[in-house]
């Protein structure tokens, strides 16, 4: 079965808007999962341009709590409310118990749907599962910026393809319920015999998937992004800019080589580009596999 993965970038903007791009916000689909990576202002009206359901979002992604993160979740829940959510929303982020009491204490309005806070650590160079399926898991490691901030990866669980026709062969190991506890056990007994996983499948690894949120480029993003399939990092300005909180087109590409991914997918533009293409041309320098996001720009895996 192809499991089906899709990145939408909802929002590629920094701190301001601009006509073409919103703040921040990504929407990652893994089959039946949706989640939403930030959550800038404006990000459920680009959910309906976009052509997406945000009824179907049950996990949101801050990764710090600086307005252009995460002011859209007002106007998200709201709507959501209105038109009757009732299952449960899980908001993850550093201090996110704090910061979700808040929202849900301004106004005269109270959500009908449980809002769950999940705190994710944002001290320290430890890498943190913060939510786990049975086909991927969503970790967390701190970030270096002028508030608690943490970026997110995305990593699907690796896979053992049983190759039948090898399994028969060696082991005279037909398709019926064995195969099935051979892949969940990691290792069956056959007339007397072991047969090992490792010995009759082909390993797929698992999609990695990574974004950096707002950071300077740090040691804990190299160690986050190690060979992932994407990384999606800030790179706000060009390198003669000095910007001590974000990172560079130049730095991220720098960080992206390091870390041996295979694509960088830049994003969180500053607004005095009108043209990204000088930032895309910097980093392909460094890393010829960098890419300038958009505002409804779509991968799919
Ligand atoms: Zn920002």
């Amino acid at each position: 079965m192809v499991i089906m993965l899709e990145i939408v970038f909802l929002g590629t903007g920094s701190g301001v808007p601009t006509a073409q791009r919103n703040h921040a916000s990504i929407w990652l689909r893994h089959e039946g999962d949706s989640m939403l990576w930030d959550c800038g202002e404006g990000t459920q009206r680009q959910i309906f341009m976009a052509g997406l359901n945000f009824m179907k979002l049950d996990k949101i992604f801050i990764t710090h709590w600086h307005a252009d993160h995460w002011a859209g979740l007002i106007g998200l829940l709201l709507t959501m409310n209105l038109e009757e959510r009732r299952k449960p929303l899980h908001v993850y982020g550093p201090e996110a118990d704090r910061f979700v009491a808040d929202i849900l204490d301004l106004g005269y309005w109270g959500t009908r749907f449980p809002v769950i806070p999940q705190n994710v650590p944002y001290e320290g160079d430890d890498i943190t599962t913060v939510m786990k399926t049975k086909d991927f898991e969503v970790t967390s490691i701190p970030v270096e910026h002028s508030v608690p901030a943490v970026a997110y990866c995305l990593r699907e669980h690796d896979t053992h393809n049983i190759d039948i026709k090898k399994a028969e062969k060696l082991h005279g190991l037909k398709e019926g319920p064995l195969v099935g506890k051979l892949k969940r056990a990691g290792e069956i007994t056959l007339n007397g015999k072991k047969i090992s996983l490792a010995d009759v499948s082909v390993l797929k690894k698992g999609v990695k998937i990574v974004y950096s949120g707002d950071t300077r480029s740090c040691d804990n993003m190299i160690k986050i992004a190690q060979g992932a399939d994407i990384l999606i990092h800030d790179t706000t300005v060009t390198e003669e800019i000095e910007d001590r909180m974000h990172t560079g087109a130049k730095e991220a590409a720098l960080l992206a080589k390091q870390a041996g991914v295979k694509k960088l997918i830049m994003t969180h533009f500053s607004r005095r580009y009108t043209d990204v293409s000088e930032l895309e041309k910097e980093a392909r320098k460094t890393f010829p596999e960098s890419f300038a996001a958009k505002d409804f720009m779509k991968l799919v895996l």
